[in-house]
C-alpha cells in the first residue's frame, strides 16, 4: 500500500508510478463492483483511492494517463435500484404439464363463461422463452420507462439498462396510442450465452448456470455499459395500460405491437382444438434446439380479448391464459442421507440430501421428500440409486429408485422422536402423515423460519438479508424477533453494524446496502404485512383478501389491538368469517395468531408506515362497495358474476351484515334477501348488476 505523500514533495516519476498503480487498483475494484457484484472494499476506501488519483492528477497536470480513472463515464456507484409499482400486475402464469391439463382448462374456461361445448375457444400458441421479464413504457412514443417484473408488483427501474437492449425501440413507429406498456422477455441467445461463459471461466469466475440467470445478471448491472455489451435480446408477448385499444383480438394486437417496432415471440399458431395444440407442441419441442433462444414450454392465450375482463385472474395468475411446460429433465443419483427440517409452522419435512447431480443445467443436491406417506409411496431407502426429474424452476422431485441396484446396507428412513432443533417430543396427526414441533414460542428452528418468511420476496422483502445472513444474525442473538430487524437501522446501533461487518461474507459495503433495504421495507401495505406474520393456514391470498376487506388498514389494526375484549374478539371473528374465501382454519388461526403475539406485533408496527392498497380500479358505481351474491343467475355463472364485481373495485362477502352495500339477487334468493331487507340494503337484480357493465340480457 502506498503512502499517501504530499504531492508537493513528489518528483513526476513517483507521480507516474503511484498513477499507474491507482489506475489499475480503481479499475480492479470497478470491475468487482460492476460485474461481479462482489466488491472487496468499503465505498469510503474506494472514495479515498479516486480522490488521491484526483489530487495527483491536480498536481501533476502533464502526467494525467490516457486510461486515467477520472475520464472513465458511467463510473458512479447507484447504490441500488428504485422500486417501480406495476400500474397492471405483471402475474405469473399456471402451469400445465399434460394435454389433458390443457383439456381441463378449456373445460373450465367454458363452465366458467357458461359456453356449449362446441362453442369455439380460440387460443394462440406461441413458445415461452425463459428469460427475465420486463415491462416498458411509452408515452408519446418514447420509451420513458424500463422495469422487471419483481414479485407481480413492485419490479426495479431498468431504464438506464434496458436502452442498452436490441429490438428495444427507443422510439415507436406508426400509429401508436399515447401511452402504452409493453411487456415481454428480455433473453440471451444460447450463442452469447455460451460465449459468455467462455470469458468468465477464462477470467476465473463461475459461469452462470442458464440463460435466464445470465440475462437477468445482465440487465442488473449498476453500469449500463456493461449490459450494453452483454448483447440482449427482447421479445413482447403482452402489455399493461394502454390509452386506446390495440385490438379485439390478440393476432389483431400483436400485429400492432409489430407496427410499432417489436419483435414478436415465434413461432406463432392460431389453435382451436386439442388437436391443434398437441400438433403445435410436438413440433416445437422437436424444433427447440434449433432455436436461438432456450424455451421451456408453450404458452396458450385466449384470442377474444372481450373474454379477459370476464374471466379475471385468481390470486396469482389470469384465467385466460395457461402455460404448457415441456416433459421434465431427468436424472439418477444415489441417496445419501435424509434430514429432517422444521419450518415456520413447526412441521416436519423430510430432505433428501443427495449426491450431487447436474440436471438440465442446474445441480442439485437436495430434494423435498415431503412426508412420510410420501416416503412411503416412493419406497426408498437411504443408500438408494433414486430418479430425479426437474421441470423448468419447480423444485426437483425424486420419482422412484433403482430396486436392482439396492444394497444390502440400505437402510430405512427414521423419523426422529423429538425435535431436532428443541428437543420436544414430536406430535403425530393424520396417522403421522404430518409430524409437528409444537413449541410454537421457544423452538428455534420455527423462529429462524417465520424470520426467514417475513423478509422473503413476496413478504416484506428485505434485499441482502437472507437466509444465510439471518441465520448468522439469529444464531447470534442480534435478530431475534420481527422488531430486532428494524432495529438494526436505527441510529445507535452502530457498534453491532461493526460487529457484522468483521462476520465472514460480509463487509462494510454488504451491511450497508443491507440497511438501506431495511429501511426501504418500513414502507407496507396491509397485505403483505399479515402475509409476512407467518400465520399458520394464512397464505398470501388469504392475506389479501383480509386487506381488501378491511380497505383502511388503520381500522384492522385498531381493531385487532382490542381483542382483549371479548366482546371485541367476537366482532373481530364475525367479520373474518364473512369473508368470502377465508377457510375457517384460517380465521381460528389469525385469532390465536394476535391473541397470543400482540406485544410482538405493535413492536413491528412501530416501525411499520401502513400504505394503502392501490387497486387500479375504474371509477365504477361498484367500487369501494361491499357486495353480497344470493341466488341462481340466469346468464352468468357466480364466479363470473364474483370477478366483474371485483375487477370493477368491489369487495365480495359470503354473508349479509350491516357493513353490506348490496345484495345481488338471482332466482330463489332465500334468507339473505330477508336480513337485506330488514336492514334496508340496496338490492340489485342479475339485470341491474349486468347494466354496470354495459351487458345486455
Ligand atoms: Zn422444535
Amino acid at each position: 500500500m502506498f503512502k499517501s505523500k504530499d504531492p508537493s514533495k513528489m518528483n513526476k516519476e513517483e507521480a507516474l508510478k503511484e498513477l499507474i498503480y491507482l489506475s489499475k487498483i480503481i479499475e480492479r475494484h470497478d470491475k468487482l463492483y460492476y460485474q461481479n457484484d462482489s466488491p472487496e472494499i468499503s465505498d469510503s476506501e474506494y472514495d479515498r483511492l479516486k480522490g488521491r488519483n484526483a489530487d495527483l492528477e491536480k498536481y501533476f497536470p502533464t502526467m494525467v494517463l490516457k486510461n486515467s480513472p477520472s475520464n472513465k463515464v458511467g463510473n458512479k456507484p447507484q447504490s441500488k435500484f428504485s422500486k417501480v409499482s406495476h400500474k397492471v400486475p405483471m402475474l405469473s402464469l399456471s402451469n400445465a404439464f399434460s394435454l389433458e391439463e390443457i383439456q381441463e382448462f378449456f373445460n373450465r374456461t367454458r363452465r366458467f363463461l357458461k359456453l356449449n361445448k362446441n362453442d369455439l375457444l380460440e387460443v394462440l400458441a406461441e413458445p415461452k422463452i425463459d428469460g427475465l421479464s420486463a415491462t416498458l413504457i411509452y408515452k408519446d412514443g418514447n420509451l420513458v420507462l424500463g422495469a422487471t417484473r419483481g414479485d407481480g408488483k413492485q419490479g426495479e427501474n431498468i431504464t438506464a439498462n434496458i436502452r442498452f437492449i436490441n429490438d428495444v425501440p427507443y422510439k415507436l413507429k406508426g400509429n401508436f396510442p399515447d401511452e402504452i406498456e409493453v411487456r415481454g422477455e428480455i433473453y440471451i441467445s444460447n450463442i452469447d450465452f455460451e460465449k459468455m461463459n467462455l470469458v468468465r471461466i477464462r477470467q476465473g469466475i463461475p459461469p452462470f448456470s442458464n440463460p435466464r440467470n445470465a440475462a437477468a445478471g445482465s440487465v442488473r448491472q449498476l453500469d449500463p455499459l456493461v449490459t450494453k455489451t452483454r448483447n440482449l435480446g427482447f421479445y413482447a408477448y403482452n402489455w399493461g395500460i394502454t390509452s386506446t385499444p390495440l385490438g379485439k383480438t390478440l393476432v389483431e394486437s400483436r400485429k400492432a405491437l409489430e407496427l410499432f417496432g417489436f419483435n414478436l415471440t415465434q413461432p406463432s399458431k392460431l389453435c382451436s382444438s386439442i388437436g391443434d395444440i398437441k400438433k403445435y407442441f410436438e413440433e416445437l419441442f422437436e424444433k427447440r434446439s434449433n432455436l436461438n433462444f432456450d424455451i421451456d414450454g408453450v404458452v396458450y392465450k385466449l384470442n377474444n380479448l372481450s373474454l379477459y375482463n370476464r374471466l379475471g385472474e385468481t390470486d396469482h395468475s389470469p384465467r385466460y391464459s395457461i402455460s404448457h411446460k415441456f416433459p421434465p429433465e431427468k436424472g439418477v443419483t444415489i441417496l445419501n442421507n435424509v434430514s429432517f427440517q422444521i419450518g415456520r409452522t413447526g412441521a416436519v419435512t423430510p430432505v433428501a440430501e443427495l449426491a450431487p447431480v447436474t440436471i438440465g443445467g442446474v445441480r442439485v443436491k437436495r430434494a423435498t421428500l415431503h412426508n412420510k406417506n410420501e416416503i412411503l409411496r416412493l419406497g426408498i431407502m437411504i443408500g438408494d440409486t433414486v430418479l430425479i426429474q426437474r421441470a423448468g424452476d419447480v423444485i426437483p422431485q425424486i420419482t422412484g429408485f433403482v430396486s436392482s441396484l439396492r444394497s444390502k446396507s440400505a437402510k430405512v428412513i427414521n423419523f426422529p422422536k423429538f425435535c431436532p432443533s428443541c428437543n420436544t417430543l414430536l406430535e403425530s396427526i393424520d396417522d403421522e402423515t404430518i409430524i409437528r414441533c409444537n413449541n410454537v414460542k421457544f423452538c428455534n428452528s420455527q423462529k429462524l423460519g417465520r424470520l426467514i418468511h417475513f423478509v422473503s420476496r413476496n413478504a416484506v422483502n428485505i434485499e441482502g438479508l437472507g437466509e444465510k445472513q439471518l441465520k448468522e444474525l439469529f444464531n447470534l442473538g442480534i435478530v431475534k424477533n420481527f422488531g430486532d430487524i428494524f432495529r438494526l437501522s436505527s441510529e445507535g446501533s452502530i457498534e453491532i453494524h461493526e460487529q457484522i461487518s468483521q462476520l465472514s461474507g460480509w463487509g462494510a459495503l454488504s451491511v450497508k446496502n443491507m440497511l438501506e433495504s431495511i429501511k426501504n421495507s418500513k414502507n407496507q401495505t396491509l397485505d403483505k404485512l399479515i402475509y409476512s406474520l407467518g400465520i399458520r393456514h394464512v397464505g398470501y391470498g388469504s392475506a389479501r383478501l383480509i386487506a381488501k376487506y378491511f380497505i383502511e388498514s388503520e381500522r384492522f389494526i385498531e381493531e385487532v389491538q382490542k381483542l382483549n375484549n371479548k366482546n371485541n374478539l367476537d366482532k373481530f371473528s364475525e367479520n373474518l368469517i364473512s369473508i368470502n374465501g377465508l377457510g375457517n382454519k384460517a380465521v381460528d388461526s389469525i385469532i390465536n395468531y394476535f391473541v397470543n403475539n400482540i406485544s410482538e406485533f405493535n413492536d413491528l408496527c412501530s416501525y411499520i408506515n401502513l400504505e394503502e392498497l392501490i387497486e387500479i380500479k375504474k371509477d365504477t358505481p361498484l367500487s369501494g362497495k361491499s357486495l353480497v351474491f344470493s341466488g341462481k343467475f340466469e346468464n352468468l355463472t357466480r364466479s363470473e358474476a364474483k370477478t366483474l364485481a371485483e375487477n370493477a373495485g368491489a369487495f365480495i362477502s359470503s354473508q349479509v351484515s350491516s357493513r353490506t352495500d348490496i345484495l345481488v339477487v338471482g332466482d330463489k334468493p332465500g334468507i339473505k334477501l330477508k336480513k337485506a331487507k330488514d336492514l334496508s340494503i340496496e338490492i340489485m337484480d342479475e339485470k341491474q348488476f349486468l347494466i354496470v357493465f354495459d351487458r345486455k340480457l
